[in-house]
């Protein structure tokens, strides 16, 4: 089974997630997404080897063909690790009563636009949430190691929290995997063929050859 099918297949856990997260902590509010002017770059908050990590790297690359595949020049940018955390204490706060002077900290400290912070703790669904004021977003995955199959568990949670990263929310109950006709409309009404990352932004992540050494 490819990563693909896997991350098809899983896309009910996603979506399980979603239905109980969601739903319970934003019953009436309409979330205002990101919706980026420059390739985001990726910070993993989590301790060293967490498996995590590699279900978000694919989930990653999951979401940059799918923009290949739509003939979007938008990508996800580079993913650095980080040993900071936010405490577990302070998303479940986040997620009932939004940003804080402590989190808001720790958004700005965290060196990436996409913050993925791999919890040890399990008692929260996943969520991502989003700062426009700040132009970043926050991923919060708990950990997983109560369900089966969790390596590819990451993979698929993560996949379908990044899509809410990109500015998707939700349709229907596909959780992303596969992306709608919906979803590839708005994607590409956010990121169209002719999107163009901030020149400024692009120079940091991605410096010309030769201007170093
Ligand atoms: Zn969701």
């Amino acid at each position: 089974m490819d990563r693909r099918t896997l991350i098809l297949g899983l896309g009910s856990i996603a979506a399980g997630f979603r239905s109980s997260s969601h739903a319970q902590s934003l019953p009436s509010q309409v979330t205002t997404w990101v919706v980026w002017k420059e390739i985001p770059t990726i910070v993993i908050l989590s301790t060293e080897d967490d498996f995590r990590t590699r279900g978000v790297r694919e989930a990653v690359d999951f979401w940059n063909a799918e923009f290949a595949r739509l003939g979007s020049p938008f990508r996800f940018g580079a993913i650095v690790r980080s040993f900071r955390s936010i405490s577990a204490g302070d998303l479940v706060a986040l997620k009932a009563r939004g940003l804080s002077p402590s989190i808001v900290n720790s958004m700005r400290e965290a060196n990436g636009d996409v913050i993925v912070v791999l919890s040890d703790d399990a008692g929260f669904n996943p969520f991502a949430f989003p700062s426009p004021a700040l132009r970043k977003v926050l991923v919060a995955i708990p950990s997983l190691r109560k369900y089966p199959f969790w390596p590819a568990a990451a993979r698929s949670i993560a996949a379908h929290e990044l899509g809410h990263a990109v500015g998707l929310d939700h349709n229907d109950d596909n959780g992303f995997a596969p992306l709608t006709s919906a979803d590839k409309a708005k994607l590409l009404e956010m990121y169209p063929p002719n999107w163009q990352s901030n020149p400024s932004r692009r120079w940091k992540a991605d410096p010309p050859a030769g201007a170093i050494g």
